[in-house]
């Protein structure tokens, strides 16, 4: 898989952040609840040491409730880290972070002496959502493409918290390779990263297997064929993208999925689960 992470910026990000971090007393890294392994930033676990961390699984309204119940109760288990799942129609809930950070530092005496906060998230998770609303003002700019450079700023919170908002190009997992099918799939890399096509049939075979009644309800299918260039056929005919010859067009079906898939219309789907990493990380390790 052939993906280009800009260097330049990831340079510039990789030596803010190992400087910043030791200086903090809390991180928070806001996290996709769909692929909540994928979508961390791989220096947060190795530059963390002791430093507590909270770790927000946003979007999860789009989420598969009972994963991220899996998700949440893993991270819990992992000593000084505490998960929390919100999604932007939930700002009260987002905001109890601000109750849960000052027990999670008990040394601090936040009546004299203010809590440094980092927050971290690659592109698209939401994480400017989250401080706006942490802030309960617009501090930060949200939008839909994956952004590259920022300002640093430092925003003041309630609970005498001070959030540092790192600039820079986060990127995400690169390792194992599912992890960035599943990034692309999610939008958190750009569209013309990984070929189009390949992430889409990803996608149908990860539902085939593990959403199959998903499938059978969006596109009105009696049966879920035996594979994924089957599937894309079905949904083809159905959605009316087919060529000449009865065959389907991939390239309007793998718009269909992936865009259906990151609007919600296929229904609440996590791509990646404990067990799922587990046994992925194992194979990479013996390979
Ligand atoms: P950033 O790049 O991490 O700062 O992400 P943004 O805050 O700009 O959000 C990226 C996109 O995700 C925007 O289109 C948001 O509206 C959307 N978004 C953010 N949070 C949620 C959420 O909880 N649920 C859903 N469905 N979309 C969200």
């Amino acid at each position: 898989m052939a993906i280009n992470w800009y260097p330049g910026h990831m340079h510039k990000a990789k030596k803010e952040i190992r400087e910043v971090i030791p200086k903090m007393d809390l991180i928070i890294e806001v996290l996709d609840a769909r692929l909540p392994f994928s979508s961390e930033n791989p220096m947060v676990a190795s530059l963390r040491r002791d430093t507590p961390c909270i770790k927000i699984l946003n979007k999860s309204d789009l989420a598969d409730p009972v994963v991220t119940q899996r998700w949440v109760d893993h991270i819990n288990s992992t000593s000084g880290m505490k998960a929390i799942a919100v999604n932007l129609k939930q700002p009260d809930k987002i905001r109890s972070i601000l109750d849960m950070a000052p027990a999670m530092v008990p040394e601090r005496n936040l009546d004299v002496s203010q809590l440094k906060a980092i927050i971290l998230g690659i592109p698209n998770v939401g994480k400017s959502t989250t401080i706006n609303i942490l802030a309960s003002r617009t501090v930060a700019k949200t939008g839909n493409e994956p952004a590259v450079t920022k300002q640093q700023q430092r925003i003041k919170l309630p609970n005498n918290i001070v959030l540092l908002d790192t600039p820079g190009f986060l990127w995400p997992k690169l390792e194992p390779e599912d992890c960035g099918y599943r990034l692309a799939i999610s939008g958190a890399i750009k569209n013309t990263v990984i070929e189009f096509e390949d992430v889409a049939m990803y996608l149908a075979e990860f539902m085939m297997a593990h959403y199959p009644d998903a499938l059978r309800q969006r596109y009105q299918l009696k049966e879920i064929p035996e594979s994924g260039i089957e599937l894309f056929d079905m949904i083809g005919q159905r959605r009316g993208c087919m060529r000449r010859g009865g065959i389907a067009d991939t390239h309007k079906v793998a718009e269909i999925l992936i865009n259906e898939f990151r609007d919600g219309q296929l229904g609440r789907i996590t791509l990646e689960t404990p067990e799922m990493i587990e046994t992925q990380l194992k194979a990479m390790e013996e390979s």
